[in-house]
C-alpha cells in the first residue's frame, strides 16, 4: 500500500489501495511504514507557506511542513499534485505541490526554510505519483509560468510538466521520483481523471 523510495531515512508515497488518506484510517499505512498513526497536516491552500511542526494534528493552513523533531510524521494529501518529501542531515520537508504553488515557489521556500532557519543542506528529495505531462492540459496562460517546463498531452494540447518545474526549485538536491501519471497510470487517485474526492498522502519523518 505505500512506496518507498530507496536510500531515503523517512519517506513514503500511499497508493489507491491504502484509501482516502486525508479523511481515512491511517493505521494500517503507518503499521506498514514504521511510525505512529497521529500525523501533521495542514489546510492546503495551493501556495507557499511554509510551517514548521514539533507536535501531530492540524498544524494551520499551508503548503509544506518541516520538522526536526524525530518520530513525527509529516503528510500532504494529493491526487494529481505532486507531494515531495526533502531530507536534510537534521530536518525533513513534505511538500504539496501543484501548479500554483510551483508557480508561487513552493519548493524553493520549503529548501530555504530548511537551509535558513534549520541550518541544514538539502540532500536528497523524492516525488510522488503526479499527473504528468502527457495528461496535465492547461491553458497557455498557465503553460507561461514554466518556461523550459512546458508541454503538450498526448492530444496534443498544451500541458505542464509538474515534476521538472518541481525538480528545478531544488536542483541541490538528489532527486528520485515515482515516475507515474496519476490520471493515464494504474493505481493512483486522480482529481482529473474521475473526480475522486480521496488523497493519497506524501509522508516524511525522522526516524
Ligand atoms: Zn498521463
Amino acid at each position: 500500500m505505500i512506496i518507498r523510495p530507496p536510500g531515503f531515512r523517512g519517506a513514503a508515497f500511499t497508493t489507491s489501495l491504502a484509501g482516502d488518506m486525508r479523511r481515512g484510517d491511517r493505521s494500517a499505512v503507518s503499521g506498514e511504514a514504521g511510525i505512529r498513526s497521529e500525523w501533521a497536516t495542514l489546510r492546503q491552500l495551493h501556495g507557499a507557506a511554509v510551517v514548521e511542526v514539533d507536535r501531530p494534528g492540524a498544524a494551520g493552513e499551508g503548503d509544506a511542513l518541516v520538522t526536526g523533531r524525530r518520530g513525527l510524521p509529516l503528510a500532504v494529501f494529493t491526487a494529481d499534485c505532486a507531494g515531495v518529501v526533502i531530507e536534510t542531515a537534521g530536518a525533513v520537508a513534505v511538500v504539496h505541490a501543484g501548479w500554483r504553488g510551483l508557480a508561487a515557489g513552493v519548493v524553493t521556500a520549503a529548501v530555504r526554510y530548511l537551509q535558513l532557519q534549520l541550518k541544514g543542506e538539502v540532500m536528497r528529495a523524492a516525488m510522488g505519483p503526479a499527473i504528468g505531462p502527457c495528461c496535465f492540459e492547461v491553458g497557455e496562460e498557465v503553460a507561461e509560468l514554466f518556461p523550459g517546463h512546458e508541454a503538450s498531452t498526448t492530444w496534443k494540447a498544451p500541458s505542464v510538466d509538474l515534476g521538472g518545474a518541481a525538480r528545478a526549485q531544488a536542483p541541490e538536491a538528489s532527486w528520485w521520483s515515482v515516475g507515474s501519471c496519476t490520471r493515464c497510470g494504474e493505481g493512483w487517485f486522480s482529481h482529473r481523471g474521475d473526480g475522486a474526492a480521496s488523497r493519497m498522502a506524501a509522508i516524511g519523518w525522522m526516524p
